[in-house]
């Protein structure tokens, strides 16, 4: 089934890109745990000759991950970063990137620590400053790479604008749409070339498996990606493609229910007055509001907070919840928290940390889909310690 067969992601969730197996009639689709296919006669093989290349259950998946962000094309990769390595890919060295200056921590250890060693040329900058992109943009500025919302500051950049600047001097736009999944924004619809995920997170949901995926419109670039996704290889497993299918299947389901309690739990936090700030799209309070409105269905899961506590009295918080459970990752079905100064975002340097606001006082709630008073209860309890 494609995207253009139903109009409704909830549907397309269910249904797009899973076909019966011919044969059996399965209603899923099988997991063809197979590295190679037999040809009939030389060089003419049925439909995949080698499974780095393409095999059934990563077509059904790649299917699927199109139908949801209404793409041409869709690719899928072993991590996000894989994703995200292969775009980086795409260009040629000297290449200059501009870059959202607070990306997730493992993007701009991609970029500064790799991707600078061939000579591409890095620009962290503030991308909710339109004025400021629109004097840094030039002819030689090759991708400009958004994260919005942001991991963990949860700031937000104004798609569409970004995106009617890059045209300006040709530039190719990425957005990692991680945050919000495809159900809750549309980065390509808003004029974007690439939306990247890493499919660990919400697209995946269960926390048990780690893999990335890029949609894109652009049948040139979409040719280039294939390509490097078969020469360097990094592909998911036969059976994290049928993972990642089955877990498709109740995104739109799990996604309002991440958007319904991260709304209560974020409000209930900022009702408290235990902290010194409460930071969440779709609150009223947040400087973004109207954009998120604009933008994006749902305000997604991510509640970011800043605690009145010193590192100890954060650490005794932290471990001292019983629900929320103490670990990186984000968007599982279950409610994580992360200090991100320590953990996810230890790779960030100090002074972009602190330029950001990635403190000892800052800590990040993964708001699953639990009972959402559950989730306020652990932390009051928490907070008594
Ligand atoms: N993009 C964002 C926004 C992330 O939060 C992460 C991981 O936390 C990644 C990309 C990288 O994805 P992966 O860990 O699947 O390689």
């Amino acid at each position: 089934m494609s995207a253009k067969d139903v109009q409704s992601l909830e549907t397309v969730c269910v249904h797009a890109g899973v076909e019966p197996e011919p044969q059996s009639g399965a209603i899923m689709t099988p997991i063809f745990q197979t590295s190679t296919y037999v040809q009939p006669t030389p060089g003419q093989p049925l439909m995949f000759d080698y499974s780095r290349g393409g095999n059934p259950t990563r077509t059904a998946l790649e299917s699927s991950l199109a139908a949801l962000e209404r793409a041409k094309h869709a690719l899928s990769f072993a991590s996000g970063l894989a994703a995200e390595q292969a775009i980086a890919q795409t260009m040629e060295p000297g290449g200059r990137v501009i870059v959202s200056e607070d990306v997730y921590g493992g993007t701009g250890r991609l970029f500064r620590k790799l991707f600078a060693r061939y000579g591409f040329q890095f620009d962290f900058m503030d991308l909710r400053d339109l004025d400021g992109l629109a004097k840094a943009v030039d002819s030689n500025t090759r991708l400009i790479w958004v994260e919005t919302p942001t991991n963990p500051m949860l700031r937000l950049v104004d798609i569409a604008a970004v995106s009617a600047l890059a045209r300006k001097v040709g530039a190719k736009v990425v957005v990692d749409n991680t945050f919000a999944s495809p159900i809750l924004q549309q980065p390509l619809a808003l004029g974007a070339d690439i939306a990247v995920h890493s499919t660990t997170k919400y697209i995946g949901g269960h926390s048990d498996l780690i893999g990335g995926a890029l949609m894109t419109n652009d049948d040139e670039l979409a040719g280039k990606l294939r390509f490097i996704q078969f020469a360097a290889g990094a592909v998911n497993s036969p059976f994290e493609a049928f993972m990642l299918l089955r877990s498709i299947k109740t995104l739109a389901l799990r996604m309002e229910r991440h958007c319904a309690n991260g709304l209560a739990f974020a409000r209930a936090m900022e009702d408290s007055g235990e902290f010194a700030s409460v930071i969440y799209p779709y609150l009223e309070s947040h400087p973004q509001h109207a954009l998120a409105k604009q933008q994006m269905r749902g305000g997604s899961g991510i509640v970011s907070v800043y605690m009145k506590r010193d590192m100890e009295g954060v650490t005794r918080f932290l471990t001292g919840l019983r629900v929320f459970a103490l670990a990186e990752s984000l968007g599982g079905v279950e409610s994580l928290v992360n200090h991100p100064e320590v953990m996810t975002h230890a790779s960030v340097p100090p002074e972009l940390r602190q330029k950001l606001g990635i403190n000892a006082q800052l800590v990040r709630f993964s708001v699953g889909i639990e009972n959402v008073q559950d989730l306020i209860a652990d932390v009051k309890q928490a907070l008594r310690r």
